[in-house]
């Protein structure tokens, strides 16, 4: 299975990425985590990559994209992988495709996930997230058991700096400019699924593993 998940910031691509993937067994890639991977280790890619994230706008192509090669090479990806997050913008599609021919591979599917723009402003200023697991809580929708605390692994939960309203705002239209033309760029492939994404977490993964199950392993 070799799916993209698309959509706007605050629409749950990462959660259902992690679930797909763990029901399918397959690599869940998210740029998003990698980056803020890099950020936490200080390393050389994260210390180029925080000043953009910081202020919600994309960290350029060729670091994205070399970061996606050199994961996608990984043999944790052979039998599949979820991309979440990725590609953001069409030059890094485009790199996308050319990774799949020279691999002899092919996406499967690109799911286009859509909420109102008021749910994700709603969502992403009221996520709390834990550094350590990357687990993901909301102050209303989904509290964790000890306020401040993940469930998952005990460590406090903060806000990210790009969930913040002047990022949110920032992040909404670099999704307008640089990422939206993607659902044409995949609708024309005939790889596009639109998916209804402002339902509850278990409801919008039913939906989601149907239209996936083709695509799954036997
Ligand atoms: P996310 O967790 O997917 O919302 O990503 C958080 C931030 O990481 C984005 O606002 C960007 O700054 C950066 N980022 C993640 N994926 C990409 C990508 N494919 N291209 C460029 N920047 C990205």
């Amino acid at each position: 299975m070799r799916v993209v998940f698309l959509g706007a910031p605050g629409v749950g691509k990462g959660t259902q990425a992690e679930r797909i993937a763990a029901q399918c067994h397959v690599a869940k890639l998210s740029t998003g985590d990698l980056l803020r991977e890099a950020v936490r280790n200080q390393t050389a890619l994260g210390l180029e990559a925080k000043s953009y994230m910081d202020q919600g706008k994309l960290v350029p192509d060729a670091v994205v994209i070399g970061l996606v090669k050199e994961k996608l090479a990984d043999p944790s990806c052979t039998k599949g992988f979820v991309l979440d997050g990725f590609p953001r913008t069409v030059p890094q599609a485009e790199a996308l495709g050319s990774v799949l021919i020279s691999k002899n591979m092919a996406l499967d599917r690109v799911v286009n996930f859509q909420v109102s723009r008021e749910d994700i402003v709603r969502r992403l200023s009221g996520r709390r997230s834990c550094q350590k697991c990357q687990a993901t809580f909301h102050v209303d929708f989904a509290v964790p058991k000890v306020s401040g605390v993940c469930d998952r692994c005990g460590e406090p939960l903060v806000q990210r700096s790009d969930d913040r309203r002047e990022a949110i705002e920032m992040r909404l239209k670099v999704y307008d400019e640089q990422t939206a033309p993607l659902v044409s760029y995949y609708q024309e492939r005939k790889l596009l699924f639109q998916l209804e994404a402002s339902g509850t977490v278990d409801a919008v993964f039913q939906h989601l593993s149907q239209e996936l199950a083709p695509y799954q392993a036997t």
